[in-house]
């Protein structure tokens, strides 16, 4: 089936103020056509200047269940495409991405706020990671052994069935894209639920996986919030969901989903430490630290958060503050998504400075001059922060970052290891031998060594510890894998002459 309707009507929209729209109402995505969603409409802002730029519905729980029915009709069909031709469709697609990036960019600065070459990374991040996916006949095949004389044992993968993706604000493609090419190349039919403060990209994923040929039902997407999530935990017909987003509804959508028997895999907030040592490479260091709290205005889950000043690294402070210094609210550093991040930024950074903490360099109060209504903080470094303060143990998500004093290695590892949330943590060091102790010590899922955003990439799995994650496994690459599939054993005896043991 063709789409009967763009992802945004572009046409008749205005928002609750009256004002017409420049994306329109987005549409539901069911069985290959665009649906009007029942749900009431919010706005939807372009956190750069806070201009209304489509409306989004809050979809009921009723529309999960047409969504779960297209993606249960062609789940035989599907499931039955040997991998080798599911992937075809994903060799079109990645072109179709390539092609398409400038677009795709636009759309991301647009719904999201990040500058260009922020967007356009997270395009060909999407696109790797569709790249690992078109790689899967390669590596997710089963195995065969003669386990007992003339008895051969053969596992093979299979599809898990009808599975979903919750996605967060922060990587309107690129989070969806850590799930849905893998899922769908492994013979799964899904259903992606966006964040409802970027929904626009979605749209334009299932438009283009439609133009590379997925069949109809394959991928669907349901727009909204709290009550289509719930509909998904809840739903008999959905097998597995995996949720990218806050630790406070990881955790609700961990035990809702696991209540009503369903696989899931839930990735939580970040309170990423990067440690320093007094032999780090200063201009390196500073850079690096500076590049991983500020980068995406700080709102990923493996931004820099807090900053470990062991011993006597002064050097290394005053170049940080310097590369922070540089970035330019609205042109090198984005907004942050909403009045209400911003406001919640700020206000960590007050309270710091009350308790104590000494502001370096202060991002609170930045104007854009011709984008007043953008929701900008100025990047910000605060020193002297303790471990009890709310800015060092809570998830800021913006560009700030918190430097603690340790007076050795290990007490510096003590505070990191005080933290409930496991997502990274990175140390600075020329020497091997502490990078190690620290990497063996660290208690994250993702280390660096001389690496501020040691995100791994395919084919290795992207994934937290402790409250960064629920479930078992990674997201992405090789670990993927046993999220998206069940394996059958087939154990077989032809030979009748091999006779008959204990087993067989
Ligand atoms: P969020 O938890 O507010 O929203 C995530 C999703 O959950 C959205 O689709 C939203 O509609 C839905 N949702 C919101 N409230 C809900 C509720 N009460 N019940 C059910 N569903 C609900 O997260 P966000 O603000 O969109 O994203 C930022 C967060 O995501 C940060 O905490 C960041 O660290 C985290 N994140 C984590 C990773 C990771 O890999 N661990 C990656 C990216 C982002």
């Amino acid at each position: 089936m063709t789409a009967t309707l763009p992802p945004s009507s572009g046409n008749a929209s205005t928002a609750p103020t009256g004002a017409p729209t420049r994306h329109g109402t987005v549409q539901n995505y069911i069985g290959g056509a665009w649906v009007a969603s029942e749900g009431p409409l919010i706005e939807v802002r372009n956190p750069g200047d806070g201009s209304v730029i489509a409306l989004t519905p809050l979809s009921t729980a009723a529309a999960v269940d047409p969504a779960v029915d297209a993606a249960r009709r062609a789940l035989p069909g599907w499931a039955a495409v040997p991998i080798k031709e599911r992937v075809q469709v994903l060799y079109r697609y990645r072109a179709l991405l390539e092609q398409h990036v400038d677009e795709l960019t636009a759309l991301i600065v647009e719904e999201h706020g990040k500058v260009t070459a922020e967007a356009r990374a997270e395009i060909l991040k999407a696109i790797e990671l569709t790249e690992f996916a078109c790689s899967l006949p390669q590596i997710a095949t089963g195995e065969v052994l003669e386990v007992s004389r003339g008895v051969e044992c053969r596992t093979e993968r299979h599809p898990v069935g009808v599975v979903a993706s919750i996605a967060p604000f922060n990587f309107p493609s690129m989070v969806p894209h850590w799930t849905i090419p893998n899922a769908i190349a492994l013979g799964n039919c899904m259903i992606l639920k966006p964040s409802e403060l970027v929904p626009l990209s979605a749209g334009r994923i299932a438009e283009l996986l439609e133009r590379a040929g997925l069949p109809t039902g394959v991928f669907n997407v349901v727009h909204g919030g709290r009550e289509a999530v719930e509909a998904i935990c809840d739903h008999p017909g959905i097998a597995a969901v995996t949720f990218v987003g806050s630790t406070r509804v990881a955790q609700l959508v961990y035990r809702r989903g696991t209540a009503s028997l369903k696989r899931v895999l839930a990735f939580g907030g970040a309170k990423n430490h990067l440690i320093v040592l007094p032999d780090a490479e200063p201009e390196m260091t500073s850079s690096n630290v500076a590049a991983s709290m500020a980068g995406c205005t700080g709102q990923r889950c493996m931004a820099a958060s807090v900053m470990l000043a062991v011993a006597e690294v002064d050097d290394v402070v005053a170049r940080v503050v310097e590369h922070a210094r540089r970035l330019v609210p609205g042109e090198t550093l984005g907004p942050v998504i909403s009045r209400e991040a911003k406001e919640r930024i700020e206000r960590y950074i007050t309270e710091a400075e009350a308790a104590g903490a000494r502001v370096l360099l202060d991002g609170r109060s930045v104007v854009v001059p011709g984008r007043e209504g953008g929701y900008y903080v100025g990047p910000t470094v605060l020193d002297r922060v303790t471990p009890d303060m709310g800015i060092a143990r809570e998830e800021v998500f913006g560009p700030v970052l918190a430097i603690i004093r340790a007076s050795t290695l290990d007490q510096a590892l003590e505070i990191e290891a005080g933290s409930p949330y496991g997502n990274a943590a990175a140390v600075f060091t020329e020497r091997g031998a502490t990078a190690r102790y620290v990497a063996e010590r660290a208690t994250a899922g993702m280390v660096g060594v001389n690496v501020g955003v040691p995100v791994p990439r395919e084919p290795f799995g992207f994934g937290g510890w402790g409250e960064s994650a629920y479930g078992v496994g990674d997201i992405t690459g090789r670990g993927s894998i046993e999220f998206w599939t069940r394996t059958k054993k087939t154990t077989t005896k032809w030979n009748r002459e091999a006779g008959t043991n204990w087993m067989s």
